[in-house]
């Protein structure tokens, strides 16, 4: 059996996952009910503050050239029509919050600009990216689950960010996260399957995926999903690492998978398009522009990296 696992430090063989990264934050949750140590902390001169809206962020240009999340202390980010996430602190006993608005502070005197998390995800430092994987996941998931899926009524704001609860029938509603699989599979020649679906561009090919059902393990759903996407059947399932997804709230699950078939017969509804390729075949596609290989912050490439044993060369256009 081959051992393809390796996400210590939140990498893939020698390369880091963008959003899986170790931040350096302590979540510290067992703060989130305290609401006099909230209040300290969010008063406290060393505290950093963010603001989170529809999915993006403002992020600025350092002097040397790297990219950061643009924070200030708490007195210039006013709570008014905002939420409040606590994320945790570090180790110098810093606190980080971001505070959920409408729209994004107005920063046009300065080089800040808005950014989302795909492109965000691969300029920011772990800390900072970690910092804003938390805050958009929390946003996606309050922005969806404003009622009580018990009774329909109004839910509201608890746990600085991380519960919602219903004043009607006191339940509690915590951010869920639905399990996604993606795999690389692999036949007895050691080619890869990659797919295109439909609403890719001609020429993008990229591991399959898919939702994890209900009543489901994982690696059953890495089999059906692969049998579904095209046709091919699964044996072996090997998991390799994970990332946060929050598009708008998914874990992804990223597996090795062996195929006992490799006649291929795509579903024409997801996946538009299914080829085997070797290495050398791979490598001939992207140098001739045939195929335009996945970049981005997802895991896809790190597990097509793993297989191909080096660094995909980097697309002419930037696309996940
Ligand atoms: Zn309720």
């Amino acid at each position: 059996m081959t051992t393809w696992t390796d996400p210590i430090d939140g990498r893939i063989g020698d390369r880091p996952l963008s959003l899986a990264t170790p931040s350096g934050i302590d979540r510290a949750a067992h703060h989130r009910m305290d609401e006099a140590w909230l209040a300290a902390a969010w008063s406290h001169p060393t505290t950093r503050v963010f603001v989170v809206s529809g999915g993006r962020v403002l992020i600025d240009e350092t002097s040397d050239g790297s990219t950061e999340l643009v924070m200030t202390p708490s007195f210039e980010a006013p709570l008014t029509e905002s939420h409040r996430y606590f994320l945790g602190t570090d180790d110098d006993g810093v606190s980080y919050f971001a505070l959920q608005k409408d729209s994004l502070p107005g920063r046009m005197d300065q080089s800040a600009r808005p950014a989302g998390l795909r492109e965000a995800g691969l300029l920011l430092s772990p800390r900072d990216a970690g910092l804003m994987v938390h805050a958009v996941a929390l946003e996606n998931w309050q922005r969806l689950h404003r009622f009580c899926s018990r009774c329909g009524e109004r839910t509201v704001i608890a746990a600085a960010g991380h519960v919602r609860r219903c004043p009607a029938c006191g339940a509690e509603h915590y951010p869920r996260t639905d399990p996604a699989v993606i795999m690389l599979v692999t036949d007895d020649e050691d080619r890869a399957l990659l797919g295109r679906q439909m609403h890719w561009p001609e020429g993008r090919f990229s591991t399959l995926a898919g939702f994890v059902e209900p009543g489901e393990s994982i690696e059953q759903s890495v089999r059906r999903e692969v049998l579904e996407e095209a046709g091919v059947v699964v044996g072996e399932v090997d998991y390799v690492a994970s990332q946060p997804w929050p598009f708008p709230s998914s874990l992804m699950l990223g597996f090795m998978a062996r195929a006992l078939s490799s006649e291929i017969t795509v579903d024409g509804e997801e996946i538009s398009e299914a080829r085997w390729f070797s290495r050398d075949e791979l490598g001939a596609a992207f140098e001739s522009g045939e195929v335009l290989p996945p970049y981005g912050i997802s895991i896809a490439a790190r597990l097509i990296e793993l297989w191909y044993g080096k660094p995909l060369p980097k697309p002419t256009t930037a696309a996940i």
